[in-house]
Order: structure tokens, then sequence, then C-alpha cells
């Protein structure tokens, strides 16, 4: 028998249950991933993330081939591709990793109804793109955790199922054609500093991580200068790196560091598994806070191109442009500018970073997003970040600053937070802009704006 094994966002060969149990049943084995027109649509396809995708899908075709396999991509509908590829290999099942999106789960249920439909059998198998599954934890009366605590406290008492090794052999059958698989060169508009995707990549990420970048995560992780985190964000959303692996690597690993690094894993599945009972969050308030958001887009566009005239808010939008991601305490702090003090709605800014980030994620932005805002699970969700303290907190010596916005560079000592401070004739030298709003007011105006 034949079966196939359908890739979505768990492109690896290690640790992959689906290919695993399609080897275990079946001799021959096709493994296939769709571009789906509609990911396109709904906004999704945009360059950084095509771009590692398109290494992802070499790479993942160079593990088969080492195998004796290979993938097949094609293009289309991705319900009528999997049935149309099931009928030329003669497949009699199709695996795939379940997944939380409202996409995820339309896909799930309009598969099983095809394929049952013509006596084929759908698996899905739940541990491949978290490592506690959505709904294995649930409070009393409730379908999920709305506060991430209690989450943590029943998730760090789970203990996940076992890795499972990559295969040796894959055998793919005759005759199941391909179309060729893409490359990033020729996709424009990519961010420079774009990291490069791939299993091989991370898991040589994910090694060098372990052995020394873990260690100091507790101290290190919020110093935006220090770039003391992972960067395995990229590797978990497009599934290049599995989280089961990653909680059982870290926890051997041990320490302080490993603890706080495998806390920062437990936030993916809570997000997680919140998008999976509430798939709707994606774009409505989890907790609506009536809000009448501003409409400010010459304020907005200031901050999407990083010229608020506060420096940190700056550095951090111009680290996203040219890297296609962004350090969590940047996301964290411009998120609270644009939400708060400017009083912009969340979507603008969530849709702003799932164009550029190479990491940008449905759960995880959208909820983050949410979270910063008070829409969502923050339970002080009025809280505003004040940009300046921040950044002496988070970039004492201003380096992090210097580093992106140019016209700083030269700026010594603290004045790096607030070149306003300079006298007239210098500041006007660094043809730097002026704040585009007191923080004082903007605090005062979403304090106002929230009153119940
Ligand atoms: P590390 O600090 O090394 O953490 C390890 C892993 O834990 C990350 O790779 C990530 O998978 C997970 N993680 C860390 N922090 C969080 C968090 N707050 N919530 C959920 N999971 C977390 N993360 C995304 O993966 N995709 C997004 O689109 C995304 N958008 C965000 C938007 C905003 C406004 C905010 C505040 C955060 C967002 N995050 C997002 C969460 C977090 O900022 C990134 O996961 C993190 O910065 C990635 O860098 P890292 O891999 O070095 O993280």
């Amino acid at each position: 028998n034949v079966s196939v094994v359908l890739f979505t966002a768990d492109l690896r060969l290690h640790d992959h249950p689906p290919l695993r149990a399609a080897l275990d049943g079946s001799r021959l084995v096709v493994p296939l991933f769709v571009r789906d027109p509609a990911v396109d649509r709904a906004g999704f396809a945009v360059p950084n993330r095509l771009a590692f995708l398109a290494d992802c899908l070499r790479d993942l075709d160079a593990g088969l081939r080492e195998r004796g396999g290979r993938l097949v991509v094609r293009s289309g509908d991705v319900v009528q591709q999997v049935v149309k590829v099931a009928a030329e290999a003669d497949a009699d099942e199709v695996h795939l990793a379940a997944d939380v999106s409202a996409h995820a789960h339309r896909r799930e249920e309009r598969l099983r109804r095809e394929l049952e439909g013509q006596g084929l059998r759908l698996h899905v198998h739940d541990t491949v793109t978290t490592a506690v599954p959505p709904g294995a934890l649930t409070p009393a009366g409730s379908d999920h955790f709305a506060v991430f605590t209690p989450y943590f406290r029943h998730w760090s008492r789970q203990r996940p199922r076992d890795a499972v090794d990559a295969p040796r052999a894959v055998r793919v059958p005759d005759g199941v054609g391909s179309e060729r698989l893409p490359s990033r060169t020729g996709i424009a508009d990519l961010s420079p500093g774009l990291a490069t995707g791939g299993e091989t990549e991370g898991r040589r990420r994910l090694t060098a991580w372990l052995r020394s970048g873990v260690a100091a995560y507790e101290e290190g992780h919020d110093d935006l200068a220090g770039d003391a985190t992972s960067r395995l964000s990229p590797h978990l959303h497009f599934g290049t790196l599995s989280p089961v692996e990653l909680v059982h690597r870290a926890r051997r690993a041990g320490g302080p560091g490993a603890e706080a690094f495998v806390r920062q894993l437990a936030w993916r599945d809570f997000n997680r598994q919140l998008l999976a009972a509430r798939p709707a969050v994606a774009s409505v308030d989890y907790r609506a806070r009536h809000d009448r958001w501003r409409s400010a887009p010459e304020e907005a566009e200031a901050w999407r191109e990083g010229r608020t005239g506060y420096p940190v808010v700056d550095a951090a939008m111009r680290q996203l442009r040219h890297e296609g991601w962004m350090h969590n305490r940047g996301r964290l702090l411009t998120a609270s500018f644009l939400t708060k003090t400017l009083y912009v709605d969340w979507r603008v800014g969530a849709r702003h970073f799932l164009d550029l980030l190479v990491d940008g994620d449905v759960a995880n932005n959208q909820l983050n997003w949410q979270w910063v805002a008070g829409t969502g699970t923050d339970t002080r969700p009025n809280r505003v970040l004040n940009p300046v303290t921040q950044a002496k907190r988070y970039d004492p010596d201003g380096a992090y600053v210097r580093r992106w916005v140019p016209e700083l560079a030269d700026v010594t000592g603290p004045a790096v937070h607030e070149p306003w401070r300079l006298a007239g004739p210098e500041r006007a030298a660094l043809g730097y802009p002026e704040p585009i709003v007191e923080l004082a007011e903007g605090r005062e105006r979403f304090l106002r704006a929230r009153k119940p």
C-alpha cells in the first residue's frame, strides 16, 4: 500500500510522526507539499516568508533524496491536489499534522470529507506543531485557558511523547509528477538580512544555541543589543524544528536559562490552544474593550517606517524591515507605542508585522498583538510602556539604537534615547525626526478612552 504525507507547517524529517506512521504502514510514500493560492489570497504569502519557505522545501527535498526519495510539489487548492496525487499514486491513506488556524480546521474537514468519500483514510497527528496539543489541558468549565500562569502550571507537568528519529529510507512511487521546487532567487523586496531556512540550518542553530546560548538566556533575553535569544522562531513557524524535540533537549540541557526558554515554548502552545478554541480571534478582539481606535494614517506610516522620533521604537521598526525579524522586547514596546501611545487599532500593526516577519504566525502574532493592546489575555490590559524608560532599561548604553538608527550613531551618553535634550543646533544637525507625539498626552488619551 501507498501513503501520502501532506507537509504543511512541519517541513522536517526529524521527529515527524506523520511520516513515521506512513512509513510504518506502507511500502511507498508520497511526501507532498501544496502551494495553495488561498494562502496568498489571505495575505500570508509575503516575500520574506516565501524565501524562507523556498529554502525549507529545497532542504526537505535534499533530505528525502539522501534517503532515496524526493519531495512532490504541486500548486492549487490543497484538498483537490491531495485527492489528485492520492489517485495518481493509488494511495489508500493520507497523513497530516493537526494545526490551529481557521484555514487549517477547514482544510482538515474538507480533506476528511473528500477522502472518506473515496474510501481513503485520513490520519491527523496532534503533537507535530505543538509540544502539548491544543485542548489537552483545560480548566474546569472552559475549552481553553485564558490566563497563562495556570496554563503553564499544568503544561509544565506534562511529559511530551518521545521524539521520533528521522527515517533511514523513503521510497516514492514512480509516475507522480512534481513541479519545480521554488527558489529564493528572483523573489523581490526581501529583507537584506533575512535568515536562511531549512531543517539543516534549524538543527545547526538549535545545537549551537543549546551549547552556547541558552545558559545565558534568563539574564540576557531582554537585552536588545545583546541579541541573546535563540532566533529559532522562523524554524518553529515552518516546523523545520519540532517543539517536542526542543522541549526534551532544552530540559536535558537544564539550568535556569533552559527553564526560561522552555517557558517561552509554553507561551507558544498557550497561544495555539487559544486560537484553536477561538479561531475568530485572528481578527476579532478576544476581550472587547469597546475601543474607538484613532484613524491616524500618517502616524501609523511614521511608525512603520521607523521615524516616530523615539529612537528605540525607530530602531526596532528598522530592524524588522532589515532582517524580517525583531527582538521580543522591541515587539512589545513598538506594539505598545502603536496601540496605546498612538491609540491605533492593533490590526494595523499586526498586518505590518505579518508583511515582514519571517516568523509571522497567525497564533503568535495576532495573540501577542492582542495581549499588548489589552484586548487579549494580559491581566493588566491598560499598562502603557514608556519607550524612554524601556530604552534605558533594555538598551542601557544605546548600542541597539546606534546599530539601527544611523542618524544617532555618533550621539554619546543618554541623549541617544532622548535626542530632544540636545541643544538646538546639535539636534538639527542629526537629521533625525522630532517626536510625533508627547508620551504623556498619548498615555492620557488612551487611559481616558479605556475608562469604563
Ligand atoms: P526566544 O526568546 O528564543 O524564544 C523561543 C521560542 O519561544 C520562540 O522562537 C517562540 O516560538 C516562542 N516564544 C517566545 N516568546 C513568545 C511569545 N511572547 N509568545 C509566543 N511564543 C513565544 N512570535 C512568533 O513566532 N511569530 C510572530 O508572528 C510573533 N509576533 C509577535 C508580535 C508581537 C507584538 C509580540 C509582542 C510578540 C510576537 N511574537 C511572535 C513572540 C516573540 O516576540 C517571538 O517569538 C520571539 O521574539 C522570537 O525570537 P526568538 O526565537 O529568538 O525567541
